[in-house]
Protein backbone atom coordinates (compact mmCIF):
# COMPACT_ATOMS: atom_id res chain seq x y z
CA UNK A 1 0.00 0.00 0.00
CA UNK A 2 1.17 3.35 -0.72
CA UNK A 3 2.35 5.35 2.33
CA UNK A 4 2.49 9.08 1.17
CA UNK A 5 0.94 10.36 -1.45
CA UNK A 6 1.76 14.02 -2.66
CA UNK A 7 -1.39 16.06 -4.11
CA UNK A 8 -0.50 18.21 -7.15
CA UNK A 9 -4.07 19.63 -7.24
CA UNK A 10 -6.16 22.38 -5.52
CA UNK A 11 -9.36 22.95 -4.66
CA UNK A 12 -12.59 20.79 -3.98
CA UNK A 13 -10.77 17.49 -6.00
CA UNK A 14 -7.51 18.14 -3.47
CA UNK A 15 -9.81 17.55 -0.61
CA UNK A 16 -11.61 14.47 -2.19
CA UNK A 17 -7.77 12.97 -2.62
CA UNK A 18 -7.15 13.84 0.87
CA UNK A 19 -10.42 11.99 2.34
CA UNK A 20 -9.41 9.30 0.51
CA UNK A 21 -5.88 8.74 1.79
CA UNK A 22 -6.79 9.11 5.51
CA UNK A 23 -9.70 6.52 5.02
CA UNK A 24 -6.96 4.46 3.58
CA UNK A 25 -4.58 5.05 6.43
CA UNK A 26 -2.18 6.88 3.47
CA UNK A 27 -0.03 10.20 4.86
CA UNK A 28 -0.82 12.97 3.07
CA UNK A 29 1.58 15.96 1.21
CA UNK A 30 -0.12 18.81 -0.43
CA UNK A 31 1.70 20.74 -2.70
CA UNK A 32 0.26 24.78 -3.23
CA UNK A 33 0.88 28.23 -4.58
CA UNK A 34 1.60 30.82 -2.48
CA UNK A 35 -2.00 32.21 -2.20
CA UNK A 36 -3.43 28.50 -1.65
CA UNK A 37 -1.91 28.60 1.88
CA UNK A 38 -5.26 28.64 3.27
CA UNK A 39 -6.90 25.73 1.24
CA UNK A 40 -8.57 23.57 3.26
CA UNK A 41 -6.84 20.16 2.22
CA UNK A 42 -4.07 22.22 3.04
CA UNK A 43 -4.69 23.10 6.19
CA UNK A 44 -5.47 19.29 6.85
CA UNK A 45 -2.99 17.60 5.15
CA UNK A 46 0.17 15.97 6.95
CA UNK A 47 2.91 18.09 5.01
CA UNK A 48 2.63 20.52 2.85
CA UNK A 49 4.70 22.79 0.01
CA UNK A 50 4.65 25.88 -1.18
CA UNK A 51 5.47 24.88 -5.09
CA UNK A 52 6.11 28.35 -6.56
CA UNK A 53 3.85 31.28 -7.07
CA UNK A 54 -0.21 31.77 -7.75
CA UNK A 55 -0.08 31.37 -11.91
CA UNK A 56 -0.68 27.68 -12.31
CA UNK A 57 2.20 27.79 -14.93
CA UNK A 58 4.66 28.40 -11.85
CA UNK A 59 3.52 26.39 -9.61
CA UNK A 60 0.69 23.38 -10.26
CA UNK A 61 2.01 23.18 -13.33
CA UNK A 62 5.70 23.29 -12.68
CA UNK A 63 7.05 19.80 -13.28
CA UNK A 64 10.41 20.40 -11.45
CA UNK A 65 9.31 21.99 -8.48
CA UNK A 66 6.20 19.21 -7.95
CA UNK A 67 9.21 16.42 -8.23
CA UNK A 68 11.44 18.02 -5.82
CA UNK A 69 8.36 18.05 -3.56
CA UNK A 70 7.99 14.65 -3.31
CA UNK A 71 11.95 14.30 -3.19
CA UNK A 72 11.98 16.45 -0.16
CA UNK A 73 9.02 14.86 1.84
CA UNK A 74 9.56 11.82 0.38
CA UNK A 75 6.25 10.67 -0.87
CA UNK A 76 5.98 7.78 -2.88
CA UNK A 77 3.31 8.84 -5.64
CA UNK A 78 1.51 11.87 -6.93
CA UNK A 79 -2.24 12.32 -7.15
CA UNK A 80 -2.51 14.86 -10.11
CA UNK A 81 -6.51 15.14 -9.52
CA UNK A 82 -8.07 16.57 -12.91
CA UNK A 83 -6.77 19.41 -15.37
CA UNK A 84 -3.22 20.83 -14.69
CA UNK A 85 -1.04 17.54 -15.44
CA UNK A 86 -3.25 15.20 -15.02
CA UNK A 87 -3.13 14.47 -18.76
CA UNK A 88 0.35 15.20 -19.10
CA UNK A 89 2.04 12.29 -20.57
CA UNK A 90 5.45 13.75 -20.47
CA UNK A 91 5.10 14.80 -16.99
CA UNK A 92 3.66 10.86 -15.62
CA UNK A 93 7.07 9.71 -17.76
CA UNK A 94 9.15 12.01 -15.58
CA UNK A 95 7.81 11.01 -12.31
CA UNK A 96 8.07 7.03 -12.56
CA UNK A 97 11.85 8.09 -14.43
CA UNK A 98 12.15 9.38 -10.52
CA UNK A 99 11.59 6.90 -9.02
CA UNK A 100 8.08 7.87 -7.95
CA UNK A 101 4.63 6.56 -8.80
CA UNK A 102 2.19 8.44 -10.73
CA UNK A 103 -1.38 7.52 -10.01
CA UNK A 104 -3.06 6.95 -13.36
CA UNK A 105 -2.38 4.94 -16.39
CA UNK A 106 1.15 4.78 -17.97
CA UNK A 107 2.22 7.53 -20.09
CA UNK A 108 1.86 5.55 -23.50
CA UNK A 109 -1.06 5.04 -22.71
CA UNK A 110 -1.90 8.66 -21.69
CA UNK A 111 -0.04 9.97 -24.88
CA UNK A 112 -2.36 7.44 -27.28
CA UNK A 113 -5.36 8.79 -25.44
CA UNK A 114 -3.69 12.58 -26.22
CA UNK A 115 -3.17 11.92 -29.85
CA UNK A 116 -7.72 11.74 -30.92
CA UNK A 117 -6.40 9.89 -34.23
CA UNK A 118 -4.74 7.37 -32.62
CA UNK A 119 -7.04 6.92 -29.76
CA UNK A 120 -10.08 6.67 -31.63
CA UNK A 121 -7.98 3.73 -34.20
CA UNK A 122 -7.05 1.75 -30.77
CA UNK A 123 -11.23 2.12 -29.74
CA UNK A 124 -12.51 1.10 -33.24
CA UNK A 125 -9.60 -1.87 -33.35
CA UNK A 126 -10.72 -2.51 -29.69
CA UNK A 127 -14.84 -2.82 -30.79
CA UNK A 128 -15.91 0.54 -29.50
CA UNK A 129 -18.20 2.55 -32.05
CA UNK A 130 -16.79 5.53 -33.24
CA UNK A 131 -18.03 8.02 -35.46
CA UNK A 132 -17.76 7.17 -38.86
CA UNK A 133 -15.16 9.23 -40.45
CA UNK A 134 -12.01 9.07 -42.36
CA UNK A 135 -10.28 6.39 -40.09
CA UNK A 136 -7.20 8.26 -39.93
CA UNK A 137 -5.54 11.69 -40.77
CA UNK A 138 -6.06 13.82 -43.82
CA UNK A 139 -3.68 13.69 -45.74
CA UNK A 140 -2.78 16.10 -48.51
CA UNK A 141 -4.91 14.53 -51.48
CA UNK A 142 -7.69 16.42 -52.20
CA UNK A 143 -9.50 13.43 -53.93
CA UNK A 144 -9.00 11.23 -51.63
CA UNK A 145 -10.87 14.37 -48.75
CA UNK A 146 -13.43 14.64 -51.36
CA UNK A 147 -14.10 10.76 -51.58
CA UNK A 148 -13.93 10.34 -47.65
CA UNK A 149 -16.17 13.12 -47.00
CA UNK A 150 -18.64 12.11 -50.19
CA UNK A 151 -18.55 8.32 -48.27
CA UNK A 152 -19.28 10.12 -44.42
CA UNK A 153 -22.04 12.22 -45.82
CA UNK A 154 -22.11 15.70 -44.79
CA UNK A 155 -22.32 17.61 -43.09
CA UNK A 156 -19.00 16.21 -41.50
CA UNK A 157 -16.65 18.08 -38.50
CA UNK A 158 -12.56 18.32 -39.46
CA UNK A 159 -11.12 18.29 -35.94
CA UNK A 160 -7.28 18.76 -34.90
CA UNK A 161 -5.60 15.59 -33.69
CA UNK A 162 -4.11 17.36 -30.89
CA UNK A 163 -7.35 19.02 -29.86
CA UNK A 164 -9.17 20.13 -26.68
CA UNK A 165 -11.42 21.80 -24.67
CA UNK A 166 -13.39 22.37 -27.60
CA UNK A 167 -10.65 23.99 -30.06
CA UNK A 168 -9.61 23.05 -32.99
CA UNK A 169 -12.91 21.77 -35.15
CA UNK A 170 -14.57 23.11 -37.97
CA UNK A 171 -17.98 21.77 -39.05
CA UNK A 172 -18.62 21.58 -42.85
CA UNK A 173 -21.77 21.50 -44.32
CA UNK A 174 -21.02 21.20 -48.01
CA UNK A 175 -18.72 19.79 -50.65
CA UNK A 176 -17.61 23.26 -51.77
CA UNK A 177 -16.58 24.58 -48.32
CA UNK A 178 -14.49 20.82 -47.93
CA UNK A 179 -11.25 21.71 -48.76
CA UNK A 180 -11.06 25.48 -47.35
CA UNK A 181 -12.06 24.41 -43.57
CA UNK A 182 -9.18 21.32 -44.31
CA UNK A 183 -6.73 24.13 -44.94
CA UNK A 184 -8.00 26.51 -42.05
CA UNK A 185 -8.31 24.03 -39.13
CA UNK A 186 -4.94 22.41 -40.16
CA UNK A 187 -3.31 26.32 -39.50
CA UNK A 188 -4.63 26.49 -36.64
CA UNK A 189 -3.90 23.55 -35.52
CA UNK A 190 -0.05 24.09 -35.96
CA UNK A 191 -0.34 27.12 -33.87
CA UNK A 192 -2.66 26.20 -31.48
CA UNK A 193 -1.54 22.86 -30.82
CA UNK A 194 1.70 22.49 -33.06
CA UNK A 195 0.41 19.68 -34.68
CA UNK A 196 -1.33 20.01 -38.06
CA UNK A 197 -2.51 16.43 -38.11
CA UNK A 198 -6.85 17.11 -38.77
CA UNK A 199 -8.81 14.08 -39.54
CA UNK A 200 -12.92 14.09 -40.60
CA UNK A 201 -16.38 13.11 -38.75
CA UNK A 202 -19.62 12.81 -39.50
CA UNK A 203 -21.12 15.82 -37.76
CA UNK A 204 -23.99 14.18 -35.47
CA UNK A 205 -26.73 17.26 -35.25
CA UNK A 206 -28.32 16.66 -31.86
CA UNK A 207 -26.25 14.57 -29.92
CA UNK A 208 -26.46 13.50 -26.21
CA UNK A 209 -23.57 13.33 -24.08
CA UNK A 210 -22.88 9.88 -22.39
CA UNK A 211 -19.66 8.65 -20.95
CA UNK A 212 -18.93 5.86 -19.29
CA UNK A 213 -16.78 5.14 -16.04
CA UNK A 214 -14.45 2.60 -16.36
CA UNK A 215 -11.69 0.79 -13.56
CA UNK A 216 -9.12 -0.79 -14.49
CA UNK A 217 -6.02 -2.16 -12.59
CA UNK A 218 -3.65 -2.73 -15.58
CA UNK A 219 -2.93 -6.37 -14.68
CA UNK A 220 -5.74 -7.94 -17.32
CA UNK A 221 -8.64 -6.97 -14.56
CA UNK A 222 -11.42 -4.28 -15.55
CA UNK A 223 -15.39 -3.42 -14.74
CA UNK A 224 -17.44 -0.50 -15.79
CA UNK A 225 -19.54 1.72 -13.07
CA UNK A 226 -22.16 2.63 -15.24
CA UNK A 227 -22.78 6.17 -17.62
CA UNK A 228 -23.71 9.17 -16.71
CA UNK A 229 -25.14 11.99 -19.10
CA UNK A 230 -23.47 15.30 -19.09
CA UNK A 231 -25.36 17.03 -21.92
CA UNK A 232 -25.87 20.46 -20.05
CA UNK A 233 -23.11 21.86 -21.26
CA UNK A 234 -22.00 25.45 -21.92
CA UNK A 235 -19.43 26.37 -24.09
CA UNK A 236 -18.06 22.52 -23.58
CA UNK A 237 -18.06 22.78 -20.49
CA UNK A 238 -20.47 20.77 -18.55
CA UNK A 239 -22.52 22.40 -15.83
CA UNK A 240 -25.14 19.85 -14.53
CA UNK A 241 -24.54 16.01 -14.94
CA UNK A 242 -26.58 12.93 -13.67
CA UNK A 243 -26.02 8.81 -14.01
CA UNK A 244 -27.78 6.45 -14.86
CA UNK A 245 -27.92 8.62 -18.40
CA UNK A 246 -31.88 8.73 -18.55
CA UNK A 247 -33.60 6.74 -21.22
CA UNK A 248 -30.85 4.86 -22.60
CA UNK A 249 -32.27 0.99 -24.17
CA UNK A 250 -31.07 -1.72 -22.06
CA UNK A 251 -29.09 -3.48 -24.83
CA UNK A 252 -27.13 -0.70 -26.50
CA UNK A 253 -26.25 0.34 -22.98
CA UNK A 254 -24.87 -2.87 -22.16
CA UNK A 255 -23.31 -3.29 -25.38
CA UNK A 256 -21.28 -0.28 -24.92
CA UNK A 257 -20.28 -0.80 -21.08
CA UNK A 258 -18.66 -4.44 -22.54
CA UNK A 259 -17.41 -2.59 -25.03
CA UNK A 260 -15.73 -0.39 -22.87
CA UNK A 261 -14.20 -3.15 -20.38
CA UNK A 262 -13.43 -5.12 -22.97
CA UNK A 263 -11.09 -1.88 -24.95
CA UNK A 264 -9.57 -1.50 -21.21
CA UNK A 265 -8.13 -4.93 -21.13
CA UNK A 266 -7.08 -5.20 -24.67
CA UNK A 267 -4.61 -1.59 -24.03
CA UNK A 268 -3.66 -2.20 -20.67
CA UNK A 269 -5.78 0.81 -19.43
CA UNK A 270 -4.24 1.67 -15.14
CA UNK A 271 -6.54 3.55 -13.22
CA UNK A 272 -9.75 5.04 -12.97
CA UNK A 273 -10.45 6.48 -16.85
CA UNK A 274 -13.74 7.66 -18.73
CA UNK A 275 -15.42 6.86 -22.09
CA UNK A 276 -16.92 9.91 -23.82
CA UNK A 277 -19.20 8.84 -26.56
CA UNK A 278 -21.84 11.09 -28.78
CA UNK A 279 -25.26 9.72 -28.27
CA UNK A 280 -27.79 9.83 -31.19
CA UNK A 281 -30.74 7.88 -32.37
CA UNK A 282 -30.36 4.83 -30.29
CA UNK A 283 -26.77 4.71 -30.98
CA UNK A 284 -22.94 5.66 -28.89
CA UNK A 285 -19.93 6.92 -30.73
CA UNK A 286 -17.08 7.36 -29.11
CA UNK A 287 -15.25 10.76 -29.12
CA UNK A 288 -12.48 10.64 -26.31
CA UNK A 289 -10.78 9.14 -23.49
CA UNK A 290 -10.30 10.89 -19.86
CA UNK A 291 -7.24 9.07 -18.31
CA UNK A 292 -8.15 10.40 -14.73
CA UNK A 293 -10.50 11.04 -12.29
CA UNK A 294 -13.62 13.35 -13.42
CA UNK A 295 -15.44 16.27 -11.78
CA UNK A 296 -18.33 13.73 -12.15
CA UNK A 297 -17.27 11.04 -10.67
CA UNK A 298 -19.31 11.29 -7.48
CA UNK A 299 -22.77 10.86 -9.84
CA UNK A 300 -21.21 7.40 -10.19
CA UNK A 301 -20.18 6.88 -6.41
CA UNK A 302 -23.64 7.43 -5.30
CA UNK A 303 -25.39 4.69 -7.41
CA UNK A 304 -23.37 2.31 -6.93
CA UNK A 305 -21.78 3.07 -3.55
CA UNK A 306 -17.73 2.58 -4.83
CA UNK A 307 -15.62 5.36 -3.83
CA UNK A 308 -13.36 5.86 -7.22
CA UNK A 309 -10.50 7.55 -6.06
CA UNK A 310 -9.85 5.06 -3.24
CA UNK A 311 -9.89 2.26 -6.01
CA UNK A 312 -7.21 4.72 -7.61
CA UNK A 313 -5.52 4.75 -4.63
CA UNK A 314 -5.34 0.96 -4.61
CA UNK A 315 -4.26 0.02 -8.29
CA UNK A 316 -1.64 2.60 -8.12
CA UNK A 317 -0.37 0.71 -4.77
CA UNK A 318 -0.41 -2.08 -7.58
CA UNK A 319 -3.20 -4.13 -6.31
CA UNK A 320 -5.25 -6.15 -8.49
CA UNK A 321 -9.40 -4.85 -8.72
CA UNK A 322 -10.93 -6.74 -5.90
CA UNK A 323 -14.16 -5.97 -7.33
CA UNK A 324 -15.36 -7.91 -10.02
CA UNK A 325 -18.59 -6.88 -12.43
CA UNK A 326 -21.10 -9.01 -10.50
CA UNK A 327 -19.77 -6.72 -7.30
CA UNK A 328 -21.36 -3.88 -8.96
CA UNK A 329 -25.24 -2.97 -7.80
CA UNK A 330 -26.74 0.12 -9.62
CA UNK A 331 -29.22 1.75 -7.29
CA UNK A 332 -31.13 5.04 -7.77
CA UNK A 333 -30.45 8.20 -9.48
CA UNK A 334 -27.73 10.73 -8.53
CA UNK A 335 -27.37 15.11 -9.66
CA UNK A 336 -24.04 16.95 -9.49
CA UNK A 337 -24.64 20.91 -9.99
CA UNK A 338 -21.32 22.18 -9.79
CA UNK A 339 -21.35 25.54 -8.41
CA UNK A 340 -19.11 28.32 -9.61
CA UNK A 341 -17.86 31.44 -8.49
CA UNK A 342 -19.88 33.38 -11.38
CA UNK A 343 -21.69 35.95 -12.48
CA UNK A 344 -25.36 33.57 -13.23
CA UNK A 345 -26.24 35.93 -16.17
CA UNK A 346 -22.50 37.09 -18.21
CA UNK A 347 -20.81 34.22 -16.44
CA UNK A 348 -17.51 36.47 -15.18
CA UNK A 349 -15.43 35.24 -12.91
CA UNK A 350 -15.82 36.59 -9.37
CA UNK A 351 -13.17 36.01 -7.20
CA UNK A 352 -13.19 37.21 -4.08
CA UNK A 353 -13.96 36.68 -0.25
CA UNK A 354 -17.11 34.61 0.82
CA UNK A 355 -18.75 36.46 3.88
CA UNK A 356 -21.26 33.64 4.80
CA UNK A 357 -21.32 30.05 3.79
CA UNK A 358 -24.53 27.73 4.39
CA UNK A 359 -23.92 24.20 2.87
CA UNK A 360 -26.89 21.90 2.52
CA UNK A 361 -27.83 18.59 4.36
CA UNK A 362 -29.94 16.13 4.71
CA UNK A 363 -30.55 12.47 3.41
CA UNK A 364 -28.88 11.94 0.10
CA UNK A 365 -26.93 15.27 -0.05
CA UNK A 366 -23.48 15.08 -0.72
CA UNK A 367 -21.53 18.45 -0.40
CA UNK A 368 -18.01 18.49 -2.24
CA UNK A 369 -16.45 21.22 -1.77
CA UNK A 370 -13.60 23.65 -0.01
CA UNK A 371 -15.05 26.64 0.79
CA UNK A 372 -15.78 28.33 4.40
CA UNK A 373 -16.88 31.38 5.19
CA UNK A 374 -13.89 33.68 5.56
CA UNK A 375 -12.40 32.15 2.12
CA UNK A 376 -10.84 33.57 -0.56
CA UNK A 377 -11.74 32.46 -3.92
CA UNK A 378 -8.16 33.74 -5.96
CA UNK A 379 -8.61 34.47 -9.25
CA UNK A 380 -6.05 33.09 -10.95
CA UNK A 381 -7.42 29.73 -10.86
CA UNK A 382 -10.61 27.62 -12.37
CA UNK A 383 -13.90 29.21 -10.97
CA UNK A 384 -15.43 25.76 -9.05
CA UNK A 385 -15.86 26.10 -6.01
CA UNK A 386 -17.97 23.02 -4.64
CA UNK A 387 -20.55 20.26 -6.08
CA UNK A 388 -23.65 19.62 -4.40
CA UNK A 389 -24.76 16.23 -5.06
CA UNK A 390 -27.63 14.42 -4.59
CA UNK A 391 -29.56 10.52 -4.51
CA UNK A 392 -32.57 9.24 -4.60
CA UNK A 393 -34.41 5.81 -5.31
CA UNK A 394 -35.69 7.38 -8.49
CA UNK A 395 -34.87 10.66 -10.48
CA UNK A 396 -37.51 12.50 -9.52
CA UNK A 397 -36.58 12.15 -6.17
CA UNK A 398 -32.95 12.94 -6.59
CA UNK A 399 -34.14 16.24 -8.50
CA UNK A 400 -36.31 17.40 -5.85
CA UNK A 401 -33.62 16.83 -3.54
CA UNK A 402 -31.53 18.95 -5.54
CA UNK A 403 -34.01 21.53 -5.48
CA UNK A 404 -34.46 21.51 -2.26
CA UNK A 405 -30.39 21.58 -1.40
CA UNK A 406 -30.15 24.40 -3.97
CA UNK A 407 -32.53 26.55 -1.92
CA UNK A 408 -30.51 25.86 1.36
CA UNK A 409 -27.38 26.44 0.36
CA UNK A 410 -26.42 30.36 1.09
CA UNK A 411 -22.96 31.89 -0.37
CA UNK A 412 -21.78 35.48 0.14
CA UNK A 413 -19.66 37.54 -0.87
CA UNK A 414 -19.03 36.31 -4.31
CA UNK A 415 -21.36 36.03 -6.98
CA UNK A 416 -22.34 32.28 -7.93
CA UNK A 417 -24.60 30.44 -10.48
CA UNK A 418 -26.75 28.60 -7.52
CA UNK A 419 -29.56 30.32 -9.29
CA UNK A 420 -29.02 29.20 -12.95
CA UNK A 421 -28.71 25.81 -11.59
CA UNK A 422 -31.91 25.95 -9.65
CA UNK A 423 -33.43 26.85 -13.35
CA UNK A 424 -32.09 24.34 -14.45
CA UNK A 425 -33.50 21.53 -12.23
CA UNK A 426 -37.06 23.07 -12.82
CA UNK A 427 -36.75 23.12 -16.45
CA UNK A 428 -39.76 20.96 -17.76
CA UNK A 429 -37.45 19.73 -20.72
CA UNK A 430 -34.53 18.83 -18.37
CA UNK A 431 -36.94 17.08 -15.75
CA UNK A 432 -38.26 14.77 -18.87
CA UNK A 433 -34.73 13.51 -19.50
CA UNK A 434 -32.15 13.19 -22.13
CA UNK A 435 -32.15 16.71 -23.90
CA UNK A 436 -28.82 16.81 -26.42
CA UNK A 437 -25.68 19.17 -26.11
CA UNK A 438 -27.35 22.08 -27.48
CA UNK A 439 -30.20 22.49 -24.86
CA UNK A 440 -28.27 24.56 -22.48
CA UNK A 441 -26.97 27.34 -25.11
CA UNK A 442 -30.56 27.25 -26.80
CA UNK A 443 -31.95 28.19 -23.87
CA UNK A 444 -29.67 31.11 -22.51
CA UNK A 445 -29.99 32.39 -26.01
CA UNK A 446 -26.20 31.98 -26.83
P1 LIG B 1 -12.28 18.17 -26.90
O1 LIG B 1 -11.14 17.27 -26.58
O2 LIG B 1 -11.84 19.47 -27.48
O3 LIG B 1 -13.27 18.29 -25.80
P2 LIG B 1 -14.11 16.33 -28.29
O4 LIG B 1 -13.72 15.44 -29.40
O5 LIG B 1 -14.39 15.72 -26.97
O6 LIG B 1 -13.00 17.48 -28.17
O7 LIG B 1 -15.35 17.18 -28.74
C1 LIG B 1 -15.82 18.25 -27.98
C2 LIG B 1 -17.26 18.56 -28.29
O8 LIG B 1 -17.40 18.90 -29.69
C3 LIG B 1 -18.20 17.39 -28.08
O9 LIG B 1 -18.61 17.26 -26.75
C4 LIG B 1 -19.33 17.78 -29.03
O10 LIG B 1 -20.09 18.80 -28.44
C5 LIG B 1 -18.60 18.39 -30.21
N1 LIG B 1 -18.30 17.35 -31.22
C6 LIG B 1 -17.14 16.68 -31.37
N2 LIG B 1 -17.23 15.79 -32.37
C7 LIG B 1 -18.47 15.91 -32.91
C8 LIG B 1 -19.19 15.26 -33.97
N3 LIG B 1 -18.63 14.30 -34.71
N4 LIG B 1 -20.46 15.64 -34.19
C9 LIG B 1 -21.04 16.59 -33.43
N5 LIG B 1 -20.43 17.25 -32.45
C10 LIG B 1 -19.17 16.91 -32.14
Amino acid sequence: MLKKVLIANRGEIALRILRACKELGIKTVAAHSKTDVNLKHVLLADETVCIGPNPSSQSYLNVPAIISAMEITNADAVHPGYGFLAENADFAEQVEKSGFIFIGPTAGVIRMMGDKVAAIDAMRKAGVPTVPGSNGPLTDDEDRSRAVGLEVGYPVIIKAAAGGGGRGMRVVREESELLKAIQVTRSEAKSAFGDETVYMEKFLENPRHVEVQVLSDGQGNAIHLGDRDCSLQRRHQKVLEEAPAPGIPDDARQQVLEACVNACVKIGYRGAGTFEFLYENGQFFFIEMNTRVQVEHPVTEMITGVDIVKQQLLIASGEKLSLRQSDIIFRGHSFECRINAEDPVTFMPSPGKITAYHPPGGNGVRVDSHIYAGYTVPPYYDSLVGKIITYGQTREAALSRMANALDELHIEGIKTNITLQRDLVCDANFRKGGVNIHYLEKKLNL
